[in-house]
């Protein structure tokens, strides 16, 4: 585990951010805020994938009244963005909304700030500022340029017209699309505030290279303990960003697994089955499933199940056959077509039984015919299947 940074704790609708508490998956409707039943089916969705907080976008009044309705019937807290207008965040506040999203850029007269500041301090509501580089306040932009210093001194300058009502219950982003501006800007604001930190690529763009710079941005951060709560925005589905977050904290070990985890070899010369499309299929066929367990595709019986002996369930393919193994130890031997089906009922089967109880069901006969298959597949590709070997020597006579 990383050391994380000591933050403050803030409340957003029962859901602690900060101060240690486990860091939060966000994501955004792209719903009219105004359509209530599109808006809460979405959200809906999200939870299901895994985010724990919901931004809806309020940008009129009639997105503040579908807000009233959306939040009694939501599964999960939400957050009011709100860009230009303060009487919107009022609004906001007033349809019941666990937090507020201000951004520093486009909302700037003292007064207004104040004045939902001081509405969000007497109802308990926590603001995020979100700064955000390509929407700078001009001046702090024509000083400092679109740089690290800039994008804290917005959020400072938010925090000092907070400061003059007596409101701290804050959090703070400061997103760029550029990963290294991004990193640059947090880790400066981490040095400087104790508030709990939204870490954010913002405009990260679709997938995969979205995903790749968000990754990259917020991964960073994590490893050096800053963040407390995060948001990938791609140009996609919003699921795929609740499932991206959630993946994320998963494999960095700061949250516990709560669904598949689907791990596949590269394939290679010793492939006895297209591992894309099994591996494709597989995630079809388990991935809307809550099972928290790791579940490798192996290519080949030679060396898959080795490989994958710390997965919780596999398949190897060899000879026109499936070999399935739990943690490592063959249970079952299937035909090819009959892979991903025997995957899935051995997924449910540890799943309830768990791992000993579902090594009791081992087939008695599966490990030596296992083992026959490997040798004969083994007898004919020989120990260099990939004939790495002929190319070492070959680049050893140069
Ligand atoms: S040796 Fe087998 S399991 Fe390993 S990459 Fe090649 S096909 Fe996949």
């Amino acid at each position: 585990m990383f050391e994380r940074r000591i933050t403050r704790s803030v409340d957003v609708g029962g859901v602690q951010v900060g101060a240690g508490s486990p860091i939060t998956v966000q994501s955004m409707t792209t719903t009219k805020t105004a359509d209530v039943d599109a808006t809460l089916e979405q959200i809906y969705s999200l939870a299901t994938a895994g985010a724990e907080i919901v931004r809806c976008t309020c940008n009129d009044f009639d997105a503040a009244e579908g807000l009233a309705r959306i939040v009694p019937r939501s599964p999960v807290p939400l957050v009011a963005d709100i860009h230009f207008q303060y009487r919107l965040a009022l609004a906001a506040l007033d349809a019941g909304v666990a937090c507020l999203r201000l951004n520093p850029g486009n909302i700037r007269k003292a007064e207004h700030i104040k004045t939902v500041a001081t509405e969000a301090r007497d109802r308990a509501v926590p603001i995020r500022i979100g700064v955000n580089a390509g929407s700078l306040d001009p001046q702090i932009e024509e000083k400092y340029g679109i740089s690290a210093v800039a994008l804290v001194e917005s959020a400072k300058r938010e925090l000092g017209y907070f400061e003059q009502v007596g409101f701290d219950n804050v959090k703070i982003s400061v997103k760029a699309s550029d990963v290294k501006l991004m990193v640059d800007s947090y880790r400066l604001l981490s040095d400087s505030v104790d508030f709990p930190l939204h870490l954010g690529v913002t405009e990260a763009g679709p997938p995969p290279g979205g995903l790749v710079k968000a990754t990259a941005g917020i991964a960073t951060l994590l490893n050096e303990g800053i963040g407390d709560t995060i948001r990938y925005s791609l140009t996609a589905d919003p699921i795929e960003e609740a499932r991206a977050g959630r993946q994320l904290l998963e494999s960095l070990g700061l949250r516990e697994r709560s669904g598949l985890d689907l791990i596949a070899c590269p394939s290679c010369g010793r492939a006895e089955v297209d591992v894309i499309s099994v591996a494709a299929a597989a995630q079809e066929a388990l991935g809307d499933r809550e099972l928290p367990i790791q579940v490798a595709v192996m290519g080949c019986v030679v060396n898959g199940p080795g490989e994958a002996k710390g997965a919780d369930l596999g398949i190897a393919a060899g000879k026109k056959r499936g070999h399935l193994f739990v943690r490592g130890e063959v249970v079952k031997v299937v035909p090819e077509d009959e892979m991903v089906d025997a995957l899935v009922e051995w997924a449910e089967k540890i799943v309830e039984e768990g791992v000993d109880g579902a090594l009791k069901s081992a087939d008695k006969s599966a490990a030596a015919e296992a083992e026959a298959d490997r040798a004969e597949l083994l007898e004919l590709q020989g120990e260099d299947a990939n004939k790495s070997e002929a190319l070492v020597e070959l680049i050893r006579k140069r």
